[in-house]
């Protein structure tokens, strides 16, 4: 039976995974000698992101000979970011590694990070991707919209090309995992946090086996989180938007008097049509955005657990078996 780690790990990796079962095999393949190689205590944090495949049961499997491999599985699928959160609060170690199941973040590097963390004596470290080349051209576009427009709304210490792949010390996680908000955007909140950091470049690899796990809704969605858990200039651009509506308005009205004062007030279907049109679309849009931001608000008021943890292994044959953890309570 694996024992229960007495003393913190050194190093915790933790592996968000969401129907990974094509991976698993050739993700830990890979891990395994790298962690093995670096010469400390380390726990590998797989967190089933609520799979639908047969991820847990192969992963409990691999656990019989790599006691090291923990498996926190949550009840259903809350997405990468919170099944994120979720292996944070998890994760024991001094140093905790954040890597993808899909081996885009080569293991290899892991191992540079923490000598960087080391020798530079820094909390962060993030893993900058050299080449994507091996992206689609969709996702290398959506993906350079995407930083650009957080580089302006976050601000400059974003990096473009820093994903989840990073390594953070015992104190940013700790800082992460008390942070009061619902869905935090780690690749942002871990840079706007100002904690001293390094980076390690990469190259950024094909996904080993299976498919993307994040289609376009789910990018979506995280744009939006992204938004507007750092900034309100959408609804400031909302504000704009009605200024600019109501001074055009004001021109018309005294345009509209002028013809009525000459008697020239009957034609003028075309203009009314578009100018209701237009200040109902506009007006809808705004409403939308206030939504956007009204749902968080509810949704932070509300303050459900962001996920549930159905099972984690290391609660097993300790003894003192761990209460199940409720995701916000700190
Ligand atoms: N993932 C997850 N929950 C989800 C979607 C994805 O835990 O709802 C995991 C997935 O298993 C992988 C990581 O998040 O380990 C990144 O996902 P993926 O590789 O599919 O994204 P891409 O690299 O295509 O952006
Ligand atoms: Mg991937």
């Amino acid at each position: 039976m694996p024992q229960p780690l007495a003393s913190p790990p050194a190093l915790s990796v933790v592996t968000p995974m969401y129907n990974e079962r094509e991976a698993v095999d050739h993700f830990v393949a890979r891990l395994r000698p790298v962690l093995d190689g670096l010469g400390l205590a380390y726990e590998v944090v797989a967190v089933d992101d609520g799979s639908r495949d047969a991820t847990v049961a192969r992963l409990l499997q691999l656990r019989a000979d790599w006691p090291q491999l923990r498996v926190v599985s949550l009840r259903r699928n809350v997405g990468h970011q919170a099944a994120l959160g979720a292996g944070l609060r998890s994760a024991r170690g001094d140093y905790v590694v954040s890597i993808d199941a899909d081996l885009q973040d080569p293991p290899e590097t892991i191992g540079d990070m923490l000598a960087a963390a080391r020798e530079q004596g820094v909390d962060v470290v993030y893993g900058v991707r050299t080449d994507r080349s091996t992206d689609t051209i969709f996702k290398r576009r959506t993906a350079g919209i995407y930083y650009w427009l957080m580089r302006r709304l976050v601000g400059p210490w974003v990096s473009d090309q820093a994903g989840d792949f990073r390594l953070m010390s015992r104190a940013v996680v700790d800082v992460l995992n008390g942070l009061p908000e619902q869905r935090p955007v780690y690749r942002l909140v871990v840079p706007s946090l100002g904690f001293s950091s390094a980076e390690v470049a990469y190259v950024r690899a094909e996904r080993v086996a299976g498919e993307t796990k994040y289609p376009l809704s789910k990018m979506i969605r995280l744009t939006l989180d992204s938004v507007t858990s750092f900034s309100a200039t959408p609804l400031r651009i909302a504000t704009w938007l009605g200024l600019l509506s109501f001074f055009i308005c004001l021109a018309l009205v005294i345009s509209g008097l002028v013809a009525w004062g000459f008697g020239a007030v009957v034609p003028g279907w075309t203009s009314l049509y578009v100018a209701v049109l237009l200040l109902g679309g506009i007006q809808l849009i705004c409403l939308g955005l206030l939504g956007e931001y009204i749902g968080r608000i509810y949704a932070a008021v509300q303050n459900r657990p962001q996920y549930l943890i159905g099972m984690d292994t290391a609660d097993e044959g300790t003894g003192s078996v761990e209460p199940i953890e409720l995701a916000n309570h700190h």
